[in-house]
């Protein structure tokens, strides 16, 4: 018994130290291969003036989405053939295929070298939302540089993503890059509104490719500078799942009249008083959260006693800490479905009383909660019959996709923020608070990342979809670099990425 006990013992021992001694050559390997095959990200005069010149001609180009089916379809096509003329190099090379889906949409296919590496997917959308003239310092559309930033609407949200990512490709193919792993870029022309003629489609197509992904990067959040007021230093946050959406029609029919002998009751009364009920009773915040716990965890370590004990004893501190939160807007839609009232309609005439009232209500539906548990808590809170509650759009939110060591996607992304950024010492799991593209390609992957790499504060914030939007010509650059490493990054294989940060 013993003898065969020590017997298994030595053969196991045999067999981890075989199998140590493969990974171990299969490390020297992809460190050669990183060593030797690896360009530097490193753009000469030239090539910074063309970069910043794509950009400014992606701004200028109108690609307005109005509502689904409705866009600038002359500036998408315009669009189409501008990525063209600025990108000589990716519509040449032999093992890219190009393929436009939707009428508008583009999408990419990098076919790389080893077949056995799993496909990724970078993404980015090409429509912007509308911009009047009111407001803005420069024409939204001028793509005019000021004072170190280029301006105009998309430069945020989300040409700056586009063109990053066709620049850095550009750029590599430029330095006769071959990559290792196949990836696919995908494009979509109507993520404004919700995405279903151009990603969605995009998606469908791989489908029936039998495409399945290893994860895949999206927009959808940031390097946030000072948006968490008590954070001294940024910290990247890279959002591993996205809240869900329940857009609500509220109205009150009663009889009308005139005004000289008014009812104790009006449409107007009933409805105003329901949704002031909803505004006045947020949704529950959500301790139970383990994105969010990991994320406070993971912070905890940047503070002095006494908070890091606070942050790591949310079971007992937690009624604080959401206190806390909860004072930020932006900081406070992490915690909790929020409840947004966003039109009101009642009345034609002064002296009137209307029949009709209607407000709409746009809720963001945390990742914690779904679509149907946020519409009974609505109806118990207006909890009144005479208010009639019409679903105009739903869906789900995104489950979190997976952070851990061996979460390739994650890991690289984590990775290449580390040497793009060596400031930067917070890099965390977060939640999306807006919408993407990305979640119709769930059916292809359940790595589901989103981050963009640049620097942004509440003001720039307060820029996406407002007035003067505007990126600093530094944080493209960086940009550019980093989809230029990122894309390097993945060359790696799978098995290998708990070594990344051995590199
Ligand atoms: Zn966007």
């Amino acid at each position: 018994m013993a003898r065969w006990s020590i017997c298994m013992l030595t053969l196991a021992t045999a067999q981890l130290l075989g199998i140590a001694s493969i990974c171990r050559a299969k490390d020297l390997l992809d460190q050669e291969y990183q060593r030797t095959s690896r360009i530097s990200p490193r753009f000469d005069p030239e090539e910074l003036i063309k970069m910043k010149e794509a950009l400014k001609g992606a701004i200028q180009i109108p690609t307005v989405s109005l509502t689904p089916g409705e866009y600038n379809t002359t500036a998408l096509l315009k669009f189409g053939e501008f990525i063209r003329k600025v990108f000589p190099t990716i519509f040449n090379t032999s093992f890219i295929q190009h393929e436009v889906v939707g009428n508008y949409s583009h999408l990419f296919t990098i076919q790389g070298s080893d077949p056995s590496l799993q496909p990724y997917m970078l993404m980015a959308h090409i429509d912007v939302v509308p911009a009047s003239e009111e407001g803005w310092e420069v024409p939204p559309f001028s793509g005019l540089e000021r004072d170190g930033f280029i301006n105009g609407r998309g430069t945020l949200d989300n040409k700056h993503s586009l063109m990053a990512i066709l620049q850095a490709l550009e750029f590599l193919l430029i330095r006769n890059y071959i990559p290792r792993r196949s990836f696919f870029i995908a494009l979509g022309h109507d993520e404004e509104v919700y995405g279903e003629n151009g990603a969605k489609k995009i998606s469908a197509l791989l489908q029936t490719r039998g495409v399945q992904l290893a994860f895949l990067v999206d927009e959808g959040s940031f390097i946030l500078d000072g948006i968490i007021s008590i954070l001294k230093e940024p910290i990247a946050m890279i959002a591993v799942s996205e809240k869900g959406i329940l857009n609500l029609m509220l109205q009150v029919n009663m009889m009308p009249g005139h005004s000289s002998a008014p009812p104790d009751e009006t449409s107007i009364g009933i409805l105003a008083a329901a949704v002031s009920r909803l505004e006045q009773t947020p949704m529950p915040n959500v301790f139970k959260d383990e994105t969010l716990k990991t994320t406070l965890q993971l912070l905890a370590k940047e503070f002095p006693f006494p908070i890091d004990v606070i942050l790591n004893n949310l079971w007992l501190f937690w009624p604080l800490v959401s206190r806390v939160i909860e004072m930020n807007p932006v900081a406070n839609a992490f915690i909790r479905t929020t409840t947004a009232l966003t039109m009101f309609n009642a009345g034609i005439k002064v002296n009137s009383i209307p029949s009709v009232a209607q407000a709409t209500v746009n809720l963001r539906v945390h990742p914690s909660q779904t679509v149907e548990e946020v519409l009974e808590f609505v109806k118990n809170t207006v909890d009144d019959d005479r208010v009639q509650i019409h679903v105009l759009k739903a869906f789900n939110p995104q489950p979190a996709s997976p952070f851990d060591d061996q979460a390739l996607g994650y890991q690289l992304l984590h990775q290449t923020i580390q040497s793009v950024f060596p400031e930067l010492h917070i890099i965390v799991p977060g939640i999306c608070i807006a919408n993407t593209d990305s979640r119709h390609f769930r059916n292809l992957t359940t790595s589901l990342y989103r981050f963009t790499p640049i620097y942004i504060q509440s003001e720039a914030f307060n820029r996406i979809h407002g007035v003067n939007e505007k990126i600093s010509i530094q944080n493209y650059e960086t940009q550019v670099k980093f989809m230029f490493e990122l894309i390097q990054n993945a060359d790696i294989e799978q098995t290998d990425v708990h070594h990344l940060h051995d590199l």
